[in-house]
């Protein structure tokens, strides 16, 4: 590679997802001089497929101090990137005695949960009273709209200082320099949050922790609720998922009773939960199928799951207006990768799929790391 070039800067990050975005904010208020590059025209990658919904209650050991740094960030940055970060926490409805121990037990261990019977979950939420046993709300927990969040953010940070690059892939790098299909850009420390193309720069890393592709389907829906949906809606599905529900001594006995009510549920390892966007529509998923690559074509099956699972849940006809895949990395072993292949170059990747939730909190941890 060259030596260095006249844009060199202090911190480059690869990648403009939430991960990338929170180094570069971090970086910029150290007062570092930060550039992103990315190879898409703008943000189109899981930061703007998902939910939205930082889940911030059912974190458990670093991905809890990853989440909460983050909720402070969310805060902090949606006034001044103009974006909205509901702070109205979360709630789960439980439709079965398994789920309404499981929030028990996680209650139970201290956390941050206030538990609610069937007439107050069905109050809070416009699901079909009739199917409600109980339920959950988790106060700390907050939603932004990811089709907006992660672009004001960096529309923001560009009005800032920070130097964005886009449609400029990077194809190798190392310490002091990436090579881009544009040149070479050169900095003191380089940040890689590409999220599950880690393997296509560093393979020995994202193999060494068994990193894959995990694809999800997704759509919005228009839904005729009862009353509006103003905070994230998991189900019982959810608490098979997140390691501070899914650690519960009830857990087990949950995921029997839901793979005898619904097989097809753990056959598309299901998580049904919702956010409702500012416009009033509905997001609705997911599914969770892993493999090496994210293969395009989207089973009818998913589909129909989500959709019958959604007309049960609120009671009410849903009118799709848009599906799409989402894809993030996935581990069996670690929920982050954090590394330092070669000396100034940190490759940071959140390998489950709490990257809106703990994504903005990283980097603090990255940066100081010598
Ligand atoms: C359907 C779905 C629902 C989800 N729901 C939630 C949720 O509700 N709550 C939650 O906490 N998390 C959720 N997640 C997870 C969360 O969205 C991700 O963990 C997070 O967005 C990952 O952020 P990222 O910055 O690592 O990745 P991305 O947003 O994918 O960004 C990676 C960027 O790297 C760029 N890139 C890749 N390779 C190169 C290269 N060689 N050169 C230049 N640029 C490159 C890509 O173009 C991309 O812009 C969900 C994910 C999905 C898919």
């Amino acid at each position: 590679m060259t030596g260095r070039t006249d844009d060199h800067v202090d911190v480059l990050v690869v990648g403009a997802g939430i991960v990338g975005l929170g180094i570069a904010y971090e970086a910029m208020l150290r007062g570092a001089r930060v550039a992103v590059v990315d190879r898409a025209a703008g943000i189109v990658g899981a930061s703007v497929r998902n939910f939205g919904h930082a889940c911030i209650t059912p974190q458990t050991g670093e991905a809890a101090r990853y989440a909460q740094e983050a909720r402070r960030r969310w805060t902090t940055l949606a006034p001044l990137a103009g974006f909205t970060a509901r702070e109205r926490g979360a709630h789960v409805v439980a439709r079965r005695a398994e789920e309404l121990a499981v929030l028990e037990e996680h209650r139970s261990t201290g956390a941050d949960l206030r538990l609610l019977d069937a007439a107050a979950i069905a109050d809070a939420v416009p699901v079909d009273a009739a199917t409600a046993v109980g339920g959950a709300h988790l106060p700390q927990d907050l939603q932004v709209d990811p089709r907006e969040a992660a672009p004001a953010i960096a529309a923001w940070l560009a009005t800032q200082g920070v130097q964005f690059h886009w449609r400029t892939a990077a194809l190798g790098i190392e310490t002091g320099a990436v090579r881009t299909a544009r040149g070479d850009l050169t900095a003191d420390r380089i940040v890689v949050c590409t999220n599950h193309d880690v393997d296509q720069l560093f393979p020995a890393l994202a193999e060494a922790a068994e990193v894959v592709r995990c694809r999800l389907h997704m759509l919005r829906a228009a839904i005729p609720l009862a009353f509006p949906l103003a905070t994230p809606l998991l189900t019982g599905w959810s608490l098979l998922r997140y390691s501070g529900f899914a650690g519960m001594p009830s857990a087990g006995a949950l995921r029997t009773a839901l793979a005898e009510a619904l097989p097809e549920g753990i056959r598309w390892d299901l998580n049904q939960m919702y956010t409702s966007p500012p416009d009033g529509s509905v997001i609705v998923g997911d599914t969770h199928e892993r493999e090496a690559d994210a293969p395009p074509f989207q089973d009818e099956d998913g589909f129909r799951l989500l959709l019958a699972e959604t007309e049960r849940l609120f009671g009410a006809p849903v009118r799709v207006l848009d599906r799409w895949q989402g894809v993030y990395a996935s581990s069996p072993r670690q929920e982050f990768l954090v590394e330092r292949p070669v000396p100034g170059v940190d490759v940071v990747t959140v390998t489950t799929g709490i990257g809106m939730t703990t994504g903005l909190g990283l980097a603090p941890f990255v940066l100081d790391g010598a």
